[in-house]
Parts: structure tokens; C-alpha cells; sequence
């Protein structure tokens, strides 16, 4: 089964051929990074008029890097939601158009259901599976007790994780997206800043934005008492913190949740390189019957790749969608 992926929900615009699930024959990613620097953060106007211009080119470029024709596409997967409403327009149309024109059917897809199968990429997905969502929209625990059925046992009551990361870096004077930076920042300092521990009702939901909070606070009581910090501690506490927070809840679900088999993390924070240590060095080790997967760094943030396993997966189940589907924004993992 060969299917091409495309996905446009936030601020890249990313097409990719992949042949069985697991072979990808291209991934082409037009990242909008550069110009949402300037504003510091994602301007969905701006990100939506982007894609309208990339998005014929990027198609192109995965078809040539597979050396694919549309005749040997069995299916044309797409992002339909959750996501900035005119960006999904964008991808979608662009999907509608491709399988109307060369009579392939089409399959929407879940933006988060993508993240969760780009670990098929690495690894052969055993179920039950317990995945941890970690990315600029969301954070949740998700089950699935089989590919085909998702449900969440616990969430974010207020920011995602790497909305956190986004916003403290910002505060801290970084550049967008922070993540990336606050992660190596963090490297050359120390957890000696005590800051607000997230809590929360639910043993598996998630809170951060008391954590933002208590980092903004903090800088401002430094800036009026003129005292100095030192920025990559604050960074190394700020990640600490937030990664301790995240980890007591993945291990409350693993000792709580039984019968599961894989555990895998999926979305852009899984690239944290702390967090992916963590996870391998003392949490795996305590779970010798489950197996542990992190997605390779290149497919943690947005790619269109995870859309086209998802797409192939939702497409072997026998998923068809009409051309009349429109996007949803808010659109619920558990409709998956
Ligand atoms: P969603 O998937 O929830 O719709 P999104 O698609 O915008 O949101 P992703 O592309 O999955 O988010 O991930 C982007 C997020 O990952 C950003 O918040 C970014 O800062 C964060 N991120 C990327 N690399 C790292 C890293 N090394 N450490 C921490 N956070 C990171
Ligand atoms: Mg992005
Ligand atoms: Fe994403």
C-alpha cells in the first residue's frame, strides 16, 4: 500500500510518500520557522497565505524524491484536524483536488493519531499501547487497545508542555520555537530554582501553566530586586520541573494500567533530549515486560510522513472520506 500524506494544521508544509507503513519514499517539510521568528510565534494568517503558496510545490517534491507517479498511490491521507482552521483549508483542498483528479479515495486523519504512528516507523506497534502526547498543543495520556481505537485517560488542564517551553523561552529572551532552546540551555545548568510543582486532581492529567507561572514571577522578582540569575539554571529548573511533573504521571499510568504492552512517545517535545533520557535510562529499565519507543528526532516535530502511516492504517480498516469533510479545528482523538 502506497499512500501520500499531506498536512498543513499549523506551521509546516509537509507532503510524503510512504509505501507499507514503514517505508518512506519522501518527506518533504517547508518549515515557516524563519518567518514566524519575527513575530515570535505562529501568526495564523501568515502561516495559512504560506501554505496556499508552498503547497502545489511540496507535493511536487515528494512525488519527484519518491520517484513516484500518482498512478502508484493507493490513497491520499490528510490532516483534517485538530489545528489553525485556514492551514487545515489549505491541506485539505489540496488533498480533495489530488484524489478527485486521479480517482484515489480519500482519508482524513488526525493530527495527533499521526504523532502517535511515527513511532511505526521505528518499531513494530504492540497493543495494548500506551502513548505520551507531548507537543505544542497537546499533552495527554493516550490508550489504544488495538490501532484502531483511541482513548484518553488523562490531559492538560490548562497549557501544553511545549506551549510552556514556548512561552518561558520567549520570556527568557530566546528565539521561536523555544524548545529547542530552553532543551540546550538546559544542558549548561543546574536544578537549584525551586519553582511551582504542577498539580493536579486526576493522577494522569497534566497542568503547566502554574510551572509558567512561577518562572515569570520569579524573573520579575529578580529584575525589581536588581538581582542577577543565571539563565541556563533557570532553564535546567524550568525543565526539571516540567519532566518531573510529566514522568510521574507516565508512571502512575504504566503501574495502573494493565495489560500494556508498548509505550511510546509521540509529538515535538519526545525531541527533548532530556526528557528521551529520562525515559530510556530510569523509567524503561523499571518495565522489563513493556517495550519502549521514542520516534527518531527528524519525525518528532510535524512531517507529513506520520500522516501517510496513519492515513495507511486508517485506509487498511477500511476508512473512506467524502469529499465534503471540512476541517476541525478542534477536533476530538477519541472520533479517530
Ligand atoms: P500539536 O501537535 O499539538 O498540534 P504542534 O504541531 O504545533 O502542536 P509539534 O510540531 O508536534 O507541535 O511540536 C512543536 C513543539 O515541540 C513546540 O512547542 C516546540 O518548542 C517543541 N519542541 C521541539 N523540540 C523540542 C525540544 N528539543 N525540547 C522541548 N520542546 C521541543
Ligand atoms: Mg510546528
Ligand atoms: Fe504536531
Amino acid at each position: 500500500t502506497i499512500v501520500l500524506g499531506i498536512e498543513s494544521s499549523c506551521d509546516e508544509t509537509a507532503v510524503a510518500i510512504v509505501k507499507n507503513r514503514k517505508e518512506v519514499l519522501s518527506s518533504v517539510v517547508a518549515s515557516q520557522i524563519d518567518v514566524h521568528k519575527e513575530f515570535g510565534g505562529v501568526v495564523p494568517e501568515v502561516a495559512s497565505r504560506i501554505h496556499v503558496e508552498n503547497i502545489s510545490m511540496v507535493i511536487d517534491q515528494a512525488l519527484k524524491k519518491a520517484g513516484c507517479t500518482m498512478e502508484e498511490i493507493d490513497a491520499v491521507a490528510v490532516t483534517q484536524g485538530p489545528g489553525l482552521v485556514g492551514c487545515l483549508h489549505i491541506g485539505l483542498q489540496a488533498a480533495k483536488t489530488m484524489a478527485w483528479t486521479f480517482h484515489k479515495p480519500l482519508v482524513a486523519v488526525h493530527h495527533i493519531a499521526g504523532h502517535i504512528f511515527a513511532n511505526e516507523m521505528v518499531s513494530d506497534l504492540q497493543y495494548p499501547l500506551l502513548a505520551l502526547v507531548v507537543s505544542g498543543g497537546h499533552t495527554e495520556l493516550v490508550y489504544l487497545k488495538d490501532e484502531n481505537s483511541f482513548e484518553v485517560l488523562g490531559e492538560t488542564q490548562d497549557d501544553a508542555i511545549g506551549e510552556a517551553f514556548d512561552k518561558v523561552a520567549r520570556v527568557m529572551g530566546l528565539p521561536y520555537p523555544g524548545g529547542p532552546q530552553i532543551d540546550r540551555l538546559a544542558k549548561e545548568g543546574n536544578n537549584v530554582y525551586a519553582l511551582a510543582k504542577p498539580k493536579t486532581e486526576n493522577p494522569m492529567d497534566f497542568s503547566f501553566s502554574g510551572l509558567k507561572s512561577s518562572v515569570l514571577q520569579f524573573q520579575a522578582r529578580c529584575a525589581r530586586r536588581q538581582e542577577n540569575f543565571v539563565p541556563a539554571d533557570l532553564a535546567c529548573s524550568f525543565q526539571e520541573t516540567a519532566l518531573e511533573a510529566l514522568l510521574s504521571r507516565v508512571t502512575y499510568a504504566l503501574d495502573h494500567v494493565s495489560g500494556i504492552r508498548h509505550f511510546v512517545v509521540a509529538g515535538g517535545v519526545a525531541a527533548n533530549s532530556r526528557l528521551r533520557t529520562l525515559i530510556t535510562e530510569t523509567i524503561a529499565p523499571n518495565y522489563p515486560q513493556i517495550r519502549f519507543t521514542i520516534p527518531p528526532l527528524s519525525c518528532c516535530t510535524d512531517n507529513a510522513a506520520m500522516i501517510a502511516i496513519a492515513g495507511t492504517i486508517a485506509y487498511q480498516h477500511g476508512r473512506r472520506s467524502s469529499f465534503d469533510i471540512g476541517a476541525q479545528p478542534g477536533m476530538p482523538l477519541e472520533s479517530e
